[in-house]
């Protein structure tokens, strides 16, 4: 069997066992890459030689015994983390020669733990989108369907998971960034509760909905990688300062003494029928697994988007103000003045979508608006976080889809930005809330498309929902479909 066909944990055992090398381990990923990219465009970046010299180091590290979690296991990360000496784009021409002098705290956590980085991984620019479309790279395909988009905006991740060009990967979710693309690739992300992960070295969008969290196979996969980066970092203001459970503890195989909520608000028209089946048969199965089900409410949801597209715009707009073309990246060498010149950097540095949410992020800040709409939208955010807790007082987790269709074409909603915001519907009202949320395969569609179910937790209870996850995981066949890339 060939290595790029075990999850992570069985990875582990063979590399324990030294059944696998970490050296063959590696360049068997490097040749699926090698085999695919071009197809499906996950990679910006590819780090073939620093991978197969950190395999060589992981061999030697297994030989002496001295191996940490993560020793000799191929992995890749969105293109939005700094890593030391190796470029980081954020998927945007402005910053498309970027260096970073140090290593994200997710990325170096890894890297202590022993894993390979086999390279960087392709997303919307600034990860500004739902469909990959927005990457000055190009788009990335969905290994299912080559004409589908992966979802965004970790799309690269989750299609390299996917594609088994790495193990797993790391993305960021903001309004729904790993668990989109997760569910349209038929793996499985995790947003973690806001402050449980490290933010220090990811470049910023939306700094107060910004979190870092894993892609990976599998359910225990999930834990694994959690694990692995998880925790305070005082280097992260926003990192909180609780001790970070066995993840790997909380995998049990059944739901018994769960009470699992439907909030209404999610099952409305527009949900697309093979996502309502899909999910339906899944409340069934959390049913047969033992979990009690009832139906709560979210009653501020409708607000949601809106409310997101006000506060992640004007945080966007306020950190994106960095690049200027005079500290990073590209810089006109036409402009015949300094205020010329930040113009000039700017228009051709960004591309459309960004420009959209700078504008749209810069006016709703604006004296005299300002009132109207960022301050407005941050009181129905707090109605929106107080939903969530009002739910979590009768329930344990919250059972939803977590997208209302299958992956779209390529092309399909680019020109109708309205139509892609709403694709994050769903998730976006967990990055409010600032809770965690999961996403896994539950079925797929008609067309032979994966459909991804959400379980959201309560603040800090990353445990819980992948407990709940490894049980529906553990009694169903989904995650066991492979694309055919
Ligand atoms: N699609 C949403 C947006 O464009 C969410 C992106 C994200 O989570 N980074 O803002």
């Amino acid at each position: 069997m060939n290595p790029t066909e075990l999850s992570l944990w069985e990875l582990q055992r063979r590399l324990a066992k030294r059944e696998l090398s970490a050296v063959e381990v590696t360049r068997n990923y490097l040749e699926q890459i090698a085999a695919t990219n071009e197809v499906v465009n996950t990679f910006i970046t590819q780090c073939h030689e620093t991978a197969m010299a950190e395999a060589e180091k992981a061999d030697q590290l297994l030989a002496a015994d001295q191996a940490a979690p993560l020793t000799g296991i191929p992995l890749a990360v969105k293109d939005i983390f700094n890593t030391k000496g190796v470029r980081t784009t954020c998927a945007s021409r402005i910053l498309d020669s970027y260096i970073a002098p140090y290593d994200a705290t997710a990325v170096a956590r890894i890297k202590e733990q022993g894993a390979v980085l086999v390279g960087k991984l392709n997303m919307d620019e600034f990860a500004m989108g739902s469909s990959n479309e927005n990457s000055a790279f190009g788009p990335v395909k969905n290994p299912w369907n080559l004409q589908c988009v992966p979802g965004g905006s970790s799309g690269g991740s989750a299609a390299c998971v996917a594609a088994r060009q790495a193990v797993a990967a790391l993305g960021t979710d903001t309004g729904g960034s790993i668990r989109q693309p997760a569910s349209h690739c038929g793996v499985v992300g995790l947003k973690p509760t806001y402050g449980r992960v490290s933010r220090y070295g990811v470049i910023a969008y939306a700094s107060s909905l910004d979190q870092v969290g894993p892609v990976t196979r599998d359910v225990r996969d999930c834990a694994t990688l959690l694990q692995a980066i998880s925790g305070y970092d005082p280097a992260d203001s926003t990192s909180v300062d609780t001790p970070v459970p066995d993840y790997s503890q909380a995998l049990l195989p059944d739901l018994k003494g769960m009470k699992i909520g439907l909030p209404s608000e999610y099952f409305v028209a527009g949900l697309d029928a093979d996502v309502k089946a899909a999910v339906e048969q899944s409340v069934e199965t959390c049913r047969q697994l033992g979990a009690e089900v009832i139906e709560v409410s979210l009653p501020h949801t409708a607000y949601a988007v809106a409310c997101y597209y006000l506060i992640a715009t004007a945080e966007a707009s306020s950190n994106l103000a960095r690049y200027d073309g005079v500290r990073f990246g590209l810089r006109s060498e036409t402009a015949g003045s300094l205020i010329d010149m930040y113009m000039e950097s700017r228009a051709a540095g960004f591309g459309a979508e960004v420009k959209r949410r700078i504008m749209l992020g810069t006016y709703a800040l604006s004296s005299g608006y300002y009132d109207a709409y960022y301050l407005k939208a941050q009181k129905v955010r707090t109605l929106i976080r107080q939903d969530f807790l009002d739910a979590f007082s009768q329930v344990d987790l919250l059972l939803t889809p977590v997208a209302p269709t299958p992956a779209f074409a390529i092309g399909e909603k680019i020109a109708d930005p309205l139509q892609m915001y709403l694709s994050d519907i769903f998730t976006i009202p967990v990055n409010l809330a600032g809770t965690c949320a999961l996403s896994l395969p539950c079925g797929f569609s008609g067309t032979g498309m994966p459909i991804g179910l959400q379980l959201i937790g309560k603040p800090f209870a990353e445990s819980e929902i992948l407990r709940a996850a490894y049980a529906f995981e553990q009694a169903t066949e989904w995650h066991k479909r492979q694309a055919t890339i």
